[in-house]
């Protein structure tokens, strides 16, 4: 009897996703670790750099370094998501991305003022997508679409040079290796939000801000799960 009542339960109760053993409330996570996420309660407007202070950009945004216009980032990338990110993409963990797919989901319905017209993830170069198997911006920019009738296109934005690991340069070589690493293919509209896992330097989104503003579009956000904390890394 007791037996048939936890299975009953388990058809309607699916569990938390980090913990499995409260039952998942909010975005796949049970209440405790939904709280217990590092969240980034304050950051810069434009580059999402965890702050004390809201409203007004970090002192890199407030000389406009950046060519992009605003970032929503719901966490900060510390523990446990400097671990469950690398586990998506280099231990296959792709359902770590459904829920976190789903917080950030929340995160924008509750913050986003301006929706974009169209979603573009951040592309990985066609080999080492291949050697993957997979994009995790891509995953994750179809969630988005799906949750947020917004329309998501993998062809116009395309990686074009292999640029190898950003972490090893310094913020002047790794600007220099982004640079005509990426193109735009057809028409774009003129607000997109650029989707990617994490935000480290802003390099990336930067130079493909860059790009997309030279082809028209007028507003671009980033989106991405997690902006580390570090300033120095700019
Ligand atoms: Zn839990
Ligand atoms: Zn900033």
């Amino acid at each position: 009897m007791i037996f048939n009542k936890v299975n009953y339960r388990s058809l309607f109760n699916q569990s938390c996703a980090l913990c499995r053993l409260q039952s998942a409330e909010i975005s796949g996570l049970c209440e405790d670790c939904h709280a217990d996420l590092p969240w980034l309660l304050l950051g810069c407007p434009i580059c999402g750099l965890p702050r004390l202070s809201p409203d007004h950009p970090c002192t890199h945004c407030q000389q406009k370094i950046f060519k992009f216009d605003q970032t929503e980032a719901p966490l900060e990338y510390r523990f446990p998501i400097n671990s469950l990110i690398p586990g998506i993409k280099y231990q296959r963990r792709i359902q770590t991305l459904g829920w976190l797919g789903e917080l950030l989901t929340h995160h924008l319905q509750d913050r986003c003022e301006t929706w974009p017209d169209l979603l573009l993830p951040v592309p990985m170069h066609p080999i080492d997508e291949a050697l993957r198997g997979f994009n995790q911006a891509g995953l994750l920019a179809e969630i988005l679409s799906r949750n947020l009738q917004i329309c998501c296109d993998s062809a116009q934005l395309r990686k074009i040079r292999r640029t190898g690991k950003q972490m090893t340069l310094n913020a002047s070589a790794r600007q220099q290796n982004l640079k005509g690493a990426f193109s735009i293919q057809g028409p774009l509209p003129h607000r997109v939000a650029l989707i990617d896992d994490i935000m480290t330097t802003g390099g990336t989104a930067d130079e493909i801000a860059g790009l997309l503003k030279l082809g028209g579009v007028s507003h671009v956000q980033v989106w991405v799960l997690a902006r580390t904390p570090e300033p120095d890394l700019d």
